[in-house]
């Protein structure tokens, strides 16, 4: 797929926030990976980019933690699907083939 120059950057931007967010959630700083969510979703918003599947599964659409099984998510499968439930109680579901 061809993409602008922009849209790799922020791409790439995206990807680092992630990771940052995930290693954020993991050392229990959930502020700080709730403002790394934040700023990818804001990047993401502005470039008319989609995050990532894999990002996106495990971001709270209610709240915006990024959400570790076991810590800060609940994950659970129900004829069929994954349902993941925030602290918040929150919870969204997803089709179990697609993961
Ligand atoms: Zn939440």
């Amino acid at each position: 797929m061809l993409m602008s120059n922009d849209a790799a950057i922020a791409t790439e931007r995206i990807q680092r926030l992630h990771e940052a967010a995930r290693e954020a959630a993991r050392s229990g700083k959930d502020q700080r990976a709730r403002s790394h969510v934040r700023r990818a979703k804001r990047i993401a918003q502005r470039h008319r980019l989609s995050l990532p599947d894999r990002f996106d599964r495990f971001t709270c659409a209610d709240c915006g933690a990024y959400l570790l099984p076991g810590r800060s998510a609940r994950v659970r499968t129900q004829n069929g699907h994954v349902v993941i439930t925030c602290d918040c109680g929150s919870h969204a579901r997803y089709p179990y083939d697609d993961q």
